[in-house]
């Protein structure tokens, strides 16, 4: 294809209000950071069935005390993360700068949100993707002209508030003023440490690292070693007192994982390491049993 010119940034104002699309794993975890930062935050998840319609993204507010205590205490937090719902509230997407879309890692499901919400952005709203390691470019590619400059990855790392990276990634007509301008954020705005990374498949942390995973899961099966004594080796043992293979995984999520490792089985079949993309069979058995991680109670762990 030939290359794509960066578009130039429409005028772009001060980040003081920040919308979090999804109110999982990551996203309310990023709510509370940016909090505990000074911004208010907005956040969104689909509606729970029945009559409290803000449910999910609510429920998600309250857990943050039990999975990451936070500098400020729990009402204060919940005081400036509004907990709502796109049907009822979608309108009010309009008061945010930044608008960070932190849900399921499926690009379908990221294209027809971003065509629920594209009404609603502010005329100067930037909108980020929390994606893992899906393709910006396709992601871009679903939006229209003026918005994809507005438009780049933002990864954070689990958990948010503790991990200092945030990988940037450009679109292929992402503006680059976009770019800096939310490099000086992350890192004047949330204290973060920022590489940019290029629009392949899993970027870079989670190139290496699922990689790692991976292997690790597969070499575990085939010797025979339980959960703990790969954690053991892979995680205090290493100098990572908390990131042992399995325990990582339950934390992230494991759906979340397997979708992550199909970024790699599917974006990069000419790959020398192809084969060892495969999803490890032991992770395929627990998906099939509904087994999510830490987020479902059951996982590589029971009680992870
Ligand atoms: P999660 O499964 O914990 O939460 C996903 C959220 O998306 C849920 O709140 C769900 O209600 C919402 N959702 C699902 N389908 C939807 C749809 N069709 N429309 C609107 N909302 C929908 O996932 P997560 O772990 O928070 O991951 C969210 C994003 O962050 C993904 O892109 C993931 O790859 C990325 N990410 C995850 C981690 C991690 O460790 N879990 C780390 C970095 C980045």
């Amino acid at each position: 294809n030939p290359p794509v010119e960066p578009a130039v940034a429409p005028s772009l104002g001060r980040i003081r209000k920040i919308a979090v699309l999804g109110a999982g794993v990551m996203g309310a975890q990023i709510a509370a950071h940016c909090v505990n930062a000074g911004f208010p935050v907005l956040l969104y998840d689909l509606p729970a069935q029945g009559a409290d319609r803000s449910a999910v993204a609510r429920k998600a507010v309250t857990g943050l005390a039990r999975l990451n205590p936070a500098p400020l205490a729990l009402p204060a937090l919940a005081r400036h993360i509004e907990p709502l719902n796109y049907d009822e509230h979608l309108d009010r997407l309009h008061e945010c700068d930044l608008v960070i879309e932190a849900i399921a890692e499926r690009l379908d499901w990221k294209e027809q949100l971003y065509r629920l919400i594209l009404p609603a952005l502010g005329p100067r709203a930037t909108l980020a993707s929390n994606t893992s390691g899906l393709s910006l470019g396709a992601l871009s590619a679903s939006l229209p002209e003026d918005i994809q400059p507005r438009f780049c990855g933002v990864h954070f790392f689990n958990p948010p508030r503790y991990m200092p990276l945030v990988e940037l990634i450009p679109g292929p007509r992402t503006a680059p003023e976009l770019l800096d301008r939310l490099e000086t954020f992350l890192v004047a705005g949330l204290g973060k440490r920022v590489v940019r990374a290029k629009d392949t498949p899993n970027f870079i942390g989670n190139r290496i690292g699922v990689f790692g995973i991976m292997a690790a899961m597969v070499e575990a099966d085939r010797h025979g070693l339980t959960y703990d004594m790969v954690d053991e080796l892979t995680g205090k043992r290493l100098g990572r007192a908390k990131s042992g293979t399995f325990r990582t995984a339950d934390v992230v999520g494991l759906d979340t994982l397997a979708h992550v490792m199909r970024t790699m089985q599917d974006g990069l079949p000419d790959d020398p390491f192809h084969p060892a993309f495969a999803t490890p069979p032991v992770l395929a058995e627990l998906l099939r049993n509904g087994a999510l991680g830490q987020k479902a109670g059951a996982g590589f762990y029971r009680k992870a």
